[in-house]
This record gives structure tokens, sequence and C-alpha cells, in this order.
């Protein structure tokens, strides 16, 4: 007798557990949504007729809209087009690249340089080329996303040290380093969502300690940190150490893309072995010349930084001020301790940081309202800009003011 087929499940069933796991994320207050922005985005944008202070962006130098970029990227369009056509190793190739990879390297210090599609994407390509399953990585908690990732696509063996701790570094370095081939430790330079700085001196001496290469990621501080802009690493005096240094042009540079820069051995083995850059098109003639534009910028005009960092002094003291004042504050806010473009105010839940923001914006200034998985604590993610003016920062205080609730 013929077996009766059984009956397939209905696709509405095979994939009914989505909006079950999306009814759990807005239970949580931790479903998230795009929200479109019109225009530029500079200082200031304009949501659906509304206009608000931009404190929700990495722009930190405000390049994003400036017109030089924009003349760059459409001068580079008119001479090779939108597209690069094909991988860099193939067809994708323009000396624009080139230029754009040396420009880097002379900003940091470094014989060569590699960019690839995003920092993501950099981060990827830089880990699973240098380390692989007989290998250790240790990394900060804190790490960006796509420094995990990397560990995870490299088959390394990859653990933790407690967020900027080198005794705990130190310790996973005595108890596992001699059972891997290579070692690699990842580190943010200046993490993405506390704007604290790595411990870089350190993590340096316990690597040559213990034959360990660094790669630090310096998406938050190339063209904020160091006298010439040149990110943490130069901040820190370590520019010239043997370092594996990954970025993105996307943050302070106003572009898309990512790098690495580094030995020529390094740049030259990445060109070879990365395939998160052999694999995939070239970087678009209009962002590279964007990007290139940049960083003569970043160089040009350090007016800028300075602008950016009397901000920084401005808003963290007013912040603690008015955190200090508010006799019963209706939400409890902390203020994280790094100083740096990146302003971390912690609060009690999701929700309330959540609502805060949406009161925040009402009063026409948008700050990131960051929850978890991409961070421990819930909190507003405030960034400035060199382009905001004296007015957009008070506007900001009045509005975290009226947040918290008078004053004694
Ligand atoms: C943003 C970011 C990246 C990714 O850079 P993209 O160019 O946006 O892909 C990598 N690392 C850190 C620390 C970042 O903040």
């Amino acid at each position: 007798m013929e077996k009766e087929a059984s009956p397939r499940p209905q696709a509405t069933q095979t994939y009914a557990w989505l909006d079950r796991s999306l009814a759990a994320l807005h239970r949580a207050d931790r479903y998230r949504a795009v929200q479109p922005i019109d225009g530029r985005a500079g200082a200031t944008v304009q949501r659906r007729g509304q206009t608000l202070v931009n404190f929700a962006s990495n722009d930190y130098l405000g390049l994003a809209s400036d017109p030089r970029l924009a003349a760059a990227a459409i001068a580079a369009i008119e001479t090779y087009g939108t597209g690069s056509t094909g991988s860099r190793l193939l067809s994708g190739h323009r000396e624009l690249h080139g230029a754009l990879e040396r420009a880097i390297a002379a900003l940091k210090g470094t014989d060569d340089a590699i960019v690839f599609s995003s920092g993501y994407l950099a981060n990827l390509g830089a880990i699973a080329a240098l380390v692989g399953s007989p290998d250790l990585i240790l990394g900060d908690e804190y790490n960006h996303s796509s420094l995990r990732a990397g560990g995870q696509v490299s088959g390394a063996t990859a653990l933790d040290y407690r967020h900027g701790d080198g005794a705990h570094l130190r310790e996973l370095l005595e108890t596992h380093r001699d059972r891997h081939r290579r070692c690699l430790i990842t580190t943010d330079s200046v993490f993405s969502m506390d704007g604290d700085l790595c411990p870089l001196p350190e993590i340096l001496d316990l690597a040559t300690a213990y034959d360990a290469m660094v790669l630090v990621d310096e998406a938050h501080g190339t063209g904020v940190f160091g006298d010439r802009g040149a990110g943490a690493v130069e901040h820190l005096g370590c520019a010239g150490r043997p370092l594996v240094t990954v970025g993105t042009l996307s943050k302070a540079l106003g572009s898309l893309g990512g790098y690495v820069a580094g030995s020529t051995s390094l740049i030259d083995f990445l060109r070879n072995r990365a395939p998160s850059w052999i694999y995939t098109t070239g970087l678009s003639p209009a962002d590279t010349a964007a990007a290139l534009a940049a960083l003569e910028i970043v160089q040009q005009e350090p007016q800028r930084r300075r602008a950016l960092w009397a901000h920084v002094r401005f808003v963290v003291e007013q912040i603690d001020q008015v955190l200090a004042q508010t006799a019963t504050p209706a939400i409890r806010l902390r203020r994280l301790p790094a100083v740096s473009p990146i302003i971390g105010l912690e609060g009690p839940s999701a929700a309330a940081i959540v609502a805060a923001s949406q009161r925040l914006q009402q009063a026409g200034l948008w700050a990131a309202a960051v929850r978890p998985p991409t961070v421990p604590t819930s909190r507003l993610r405030i960034t400035l800009m060199a382009t905001h003016q004296q007015a957009h920062l008070e506007q900001l205080i009045a509005g975290l003011q009226e947040l918290l609730g008078p004053q004694w």
C-alpha cells in the first residue's frame, strides 16, 4: 500500500516564529526601526518637517555634508563612473584607490594601507586572515560587533577580557597563550558606546611579553584624537609601535569604507589573504574620492578638532552640573565617565531611555537610545560635532534639564 504523504506544514507555520520573535522584542522594549531624515545630515537635520539638532551622528568633524567632499565625489564619478566594476585584483582597481591608501598610511605613519568596502569588512577580513583554528584571540568584552564577528569567522579560540582590564588580559595570556600557535589581541581604541580609551601602552607591552599581535580599531579615534588627527594610537603615544590598525572612512571622514594600516608585509599579506577584500567589489570612485578629500581636511584644518573638544568640555561640565543640581530627578541618569565626543547617559531601563529620547525629540533634540544587546546597560548616546553651534549645545542642556525636572 502506498504511504500517504504527510501534509506539509503551511509556509505560514514554518515562518510563524518570526512574528513571535518580533512580539518578544516589542515586549522587551528592544524593537528597533529605521528613522528617515530628509536632505543632508549636518549639525541639524530635518525629519518630517521638524528640525532636530543632531546628537546622533558619528560625523564628528561635520565632513559628511562638506561641499568639498561632495565636489570630489562628483568629479570622481565624472572621471571614473559610479561603480568600480569588479574586485580590486581583477577589474576594480583605480589609481584613486592607491592614492587613498597612501594618504591613510601617511596620516597613520605606517608603511602602507588597504581599503575595504566598510570598517566591518576590514575587521572581518583582517582577523580571518591573521588567525585560524590553531590560534587564540583575546578581545575586550566591549569590542565592536565586527571584531567579534571576525573572531567567529576566523575559527580561532576567542576569549574576552574584562573591559579595559590589563591585569585580566595578562591572566588570560598566562593561562592560554602557550596552548596556541599565534595570538591576536583585539580592542577598540575609543569604545563606540562608552567613549573611553583602551589601555593601549599596557596592551602593547603585554603583547611583546607574550608574543601576541595587536589589532586596534580606530573607528572613533581617527580625525578626532591626536594632534594630527591620526587617532587614539597617536594620542596615547603608540604611533610607530608594531600594530595592526583598522578604521573606517564612514565616521569622522564622512564617506564610506574601511581600512587596515600597517607594515608592508601585513598589507601585502592581506591583499593575498583577506577574503572580504579579495571577493568583493572595489570601493566606489565617489566614496574613495570623498575619503581622500576628507583626509586632506583632517590635516589642514585642526581648528575643527579644537572646536569639537571645546564642545566636549562645555557639554560634559554642563551635564554634570544639571545632574548634580536636580533634587528629585524624573529619571535617574548617570553620566559615563569618559570625556570624549561620545557622551553616555545611563538610565534605569530600556523603556525609560526610549521615553527619554522621545521627550528630547519633542524638544528638537536627536540623541540615540542605545539598548541591550548592543550595550550592557541602556543609555542615551549623545555625540558631538565640530560644526555644532553654541546655541545647539545650550538647547541640549536645556532639554536634559527639562527631562530631569526642576532644580533645587
Ligand atoms: C562603526 C564601527 C565599525 C564599522 O565601520 P563601518 O565602516 O561602519 O562598517 C567598526 N568598528 C567600530 C568600533 C565601529 O564603531
